[in-house]
């Protein structure tokens, strides 16, 4: 496999590769990324990389969990950019592994401008978001012919707080969404919907740690999204105006009563 550098030139022998690590199972971990990981010297991954991916980590690999460099869960991004840089800078082949998807919700611009500003040559290996993972678990197309024309990729949070989106387009009927990092900003979704003229029974559909071992489906309504929301202890995606397909449900219901 050889990707083409997506930019620049480099100065130094160091390589740094962004990598999708999918929503957790092994099964959503694509080729490329598998042999990236394989040909890697450092492993820098983030907090919500699934277990199953780490574990094809081979042993010999350094392996740096950056949400757990300096402070915890919240390690500033300028620490990580230069964590980067740094391991780069030696001469090492780094693989940076996100959660999911590269380019969704996963702060990529900023380190492609860390390397950049540092003369440090990349390329980037997408993955597989959660929210088609969480999508493909309740039985359901993000995009449906005569249902919905587009499908909405929104943040819950941001720098500034609760994420303002476009409540009145998301208020029609049909509308989808998959709503990343929504846990906390439930309760504030919700009103602004139904104060948009969402009908109180939306379905809204939360997915707790999609593909993975302990993935949980919670059907939902607009009306008892906070309330449900609040249940959820890992990870989850929001697909708004999305209920799960009755027959999956039967099964994960008959999962839940025999778990
Ligand atoms: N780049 C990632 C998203 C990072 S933002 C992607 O493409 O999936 C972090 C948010 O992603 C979490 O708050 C959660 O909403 C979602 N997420 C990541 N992994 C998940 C999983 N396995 N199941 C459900 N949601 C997940």
């Amino acid at each position: 496999m050889s990707p083409q550098p997506a930019t620049g030139t480099s100065t130094t022998p160091g390589t740094v590769t962004f990598a999708g690590a999918g929503p957790g199972s092994a099964d959503m971990l694509t080729l490329g990324v598998l042999r990236a990981l394989e040909g890697a010297d450092v492993v820098i991954h983030d907090r919500l990389v699934g277990e199953e991916v780490l574990a094809l980590i081979p042993a010999h690999v350094t392996r740096v969990d950056a949400g757990k460099e300096g402070f915890g869960p919240s390690t500033p991004q300028s620490a990580i950019n230069a964590l980067i840089v740094g391991h780069a800078g030696t001469g090492a082949r780094v693989v940076r592994l996100k959660g999911g998807d590269t380019g969704i919700f996963g702060r990529l611009d900023e380190e492609m401008d860390a390397l950049e500003a540092a003369g440090i040559a990349f390329t980037i290996l997408p993955g597989l978001t959660s929210a088609s993972a969480a999508a493909a678990a309740i039985g359901q197309s993000l995009t449906r012919r005569g249902r919905n024309r587009g499908l909405r990729i929104v943040t819950g949070h941001d720098m500034d707080g609760f994420a303002d989106q476009d409540w009145k387009g998301l208020a029609r009927s049909g509308e989808v969404a998959a709503i990343y990092m929504g846990k906390k900003a439930s309760r504030f979704i919700q009103g602004r919907l139904m104060m948009h003229g969402a009908a109180a029974e939306t379905p809204v559909t939360l997915v707790e740690n999609a593909s993975r071992a302990n993935q949980r489906v919670i059907a939902a309504t607009l009306s008892t999204l906070a309330d449900r929301a609040a249940d959820l202890a890992g990870p989850a995606i929001l697909l708004y105006g999305l209920a799960p397909r009755a027959a999956v449900h039967a099964l994960s219901a008959l999962n839940e009563a025999t778990a």
